[in-house]
């Protein structure tokens, strides 16, 4: 364990990647709930009728060049998700941008969820990355740059 200059957390524990299993509103439903009312392929999500949902990264930047990644939903209409999965897995990704909600708490700023967010495509083989928000405080979360406490905290209490 190396210790970090700036907080109590080894600097082993500063760069991580934290994946959500399922948006938050689907976190209380029974196995046979989901299996039911929704079909999912690994990067979409549909829940009869007719909500959508697609994954996407949010990087967090914290100070001196760590960064934690939360692979996250984000709840999108249905020509989004008609859209995203015809262009998968072809050139045309790399130019891929689209705009939803999140559809997960992110621990240092629970109540974020529902927050509007733009994500676009950076690598062709990754999914889209957060980049920008019309709410200035997730604007600000995806483009700022976090004390380690700030985030590092919140995550020692769900892992
Ligand atoms: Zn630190």
């Amino acid at each position: 364990m190396t210790p970090c200059p700036d907080c109590r957390w080894p600097l082993e524990s500063h760069d991580r990647d934290i994946s959500f299993h399922l948006p938050d509103e689907l976190e209380d439903w029974s196995a046979e709930e989901l299996a039911e009312k929704t079909s999912r392929l690994d990067t979409f999500l549909h829940v009869k009728p007719n909500r959508f949902f697609m994954r996407a990264l949010i990087p967090i930047h914290l100070h001196h060049d760590h960064i934690v990644v939360f692979g996250a939903w984000l709840a999108v209409d249905r020509p989004t998700v008609e859209n995203a999965s015809r262009i998968w897995n072809t050139p045309e990704y790399g130019s891929f941008s689209c705009s939803g909600f999140l559809a997960n708490a992110l621990p240092p700023w629970p109540n974020i969820v529902g927050a509007p967010l733009t994500v676009e495509s950076r690598h062709l083989e990754e999914l889209p990355y957060a980049v920008s928000s019309s709410d200035a405080k997730m604007n600000e979360i995806v483009n700022s740059k976090w004390s380690h406490q700030t985030v590092l905290n919140s995550l020692a209490e769900i892992t």
